[in-house]
């Protein structure tokens, strides 16, 4: 236990020092929901560095998906800007020159699913190949490889992916993404359906990938102890605002606004190593039941 332990957790885990790759500044959008308006941002700054895990946690109706959605422009803010390598965002929509840039540099992995279920696996990875033009022996191989790189079994691609379990099609989704071969990932409660096994196992996948390529992930939960099992560092939101950020170490043990230490103290155990045993024993158990 001890070896794979060790083996899972990438030294560098809790450090990161690269380039922003993405800053967002003063975010504001509200939604009419019947007569009232509700706040679903309100003046969001935050940066992402180049190769760091970033997870926001925050409890449900913070405002999570709509920060997310609007990074991927698939929502417009009100108000606020987004920078994302040499692209610049925010209240304008986008051109299509400017959106096929943007997959190039962010993919999303959203709470709704990105895989049609009509379609085959093989079907589903080998859309955004051929978006991209390459030749049939190519993106046989581009599938092969993803299929190796996020564990999914080669003998899948035939299957329907509604015919996938949720663990295989949260692989599958990670496939797709990492297919546009983007700078920035963002996970969006993606292992929030799935049994603990199987989420540390996509975790896991998630971390190697970050640490051999150098991929962004901005990981969002609702979940202290996944936040602080996977990230450098950690961003809290609540009511539409970042209220707390930090390394994911720092802010676990010494949490400063009330609210961060309410979310801390309701999730058990508050502490990023105890989260990954947690995790890790989750892990542990999956691999014995193999
Ligand atoms: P989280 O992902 O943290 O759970 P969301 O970003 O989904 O939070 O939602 C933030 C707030 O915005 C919530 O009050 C939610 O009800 C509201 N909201 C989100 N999307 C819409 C929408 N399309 N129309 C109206 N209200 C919305
Ligand atoms: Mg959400």
């Amino acid at each position: 236990m001890e070896g794979l332990e060790k083996s899972l957790v990438p030294e560098a885990l809790h450090t990161s020092s690269g380039q922003i790759l993405l800053e967002a500044k003063n975010l504001c959008l509200k939604f009419k929901h019947a007569d009232q308006m509700i706040c679903a941002l309100d003046g969001v700054n935050f940066k992402l560095r180049a190769g760091e895990i970033y997870a926001l946690v925050g409890e449900s109706g913070s405002g999570k998906s709509t920060l997310a959605r609007c990074l991927c422009n698939l929502l417009l803010p009100d108000s606020g800007e987004i920078k994302l390598h040499d692209l610049t965002y925010g209240h304008k929509k986008l051109s299509s020159a400017q959106r096929d840039q943007l997959c190039t540099l962010i993919q999303p992995l959203l709470q709704e699913g990105a895989l049609d279920p009509a379609l085959t696996l093989r079907q589903a990875l080998a859309e955004p190949l051929q978006a991209r033009r390459m030749t049939s022996p190519e993106i046989n191989q581009q599938l092969l490889k993803l299929c190796d790189t996020v564990s999914l079994n080669r003998d899948l691609m035939e299957l329907n992916c509604a015919d996938l379990s949720g663990g295989q099609r949260q692989r599958a989704a990670l496939a797709r993404a990492l297919s546009f071969n983007p700078r920035l990932l963002i996970a969006d409660e993606l292992t929030a359906p799935l049994d603990l096994s199987v989420q540390a196992q996509l975790i896991n996948l998630l971390l190697q990938r970050c640490r051999k390529s150098g991929l962004t992930i901005l990981l969002i939960t609702h979940d202290f102890n996944l936040a602080a099992f996977a990230a450098d560092r950690i961003g809290v939101m609540s009511k539409g605002k970042i209220v707390e950020e930090g390394a994911a170490e720092e802010l676990c043990s010494r949490p400063k606004h009330p609210y961060t230490r309410a979310l801390l103290h309701a999730t058990l155990p508050a502490s990023p190593s105890m989260a990954r045993q947690r995790i890790l024993s989750g892990l542990n158990e999956d691999l014995m039941l193999n």
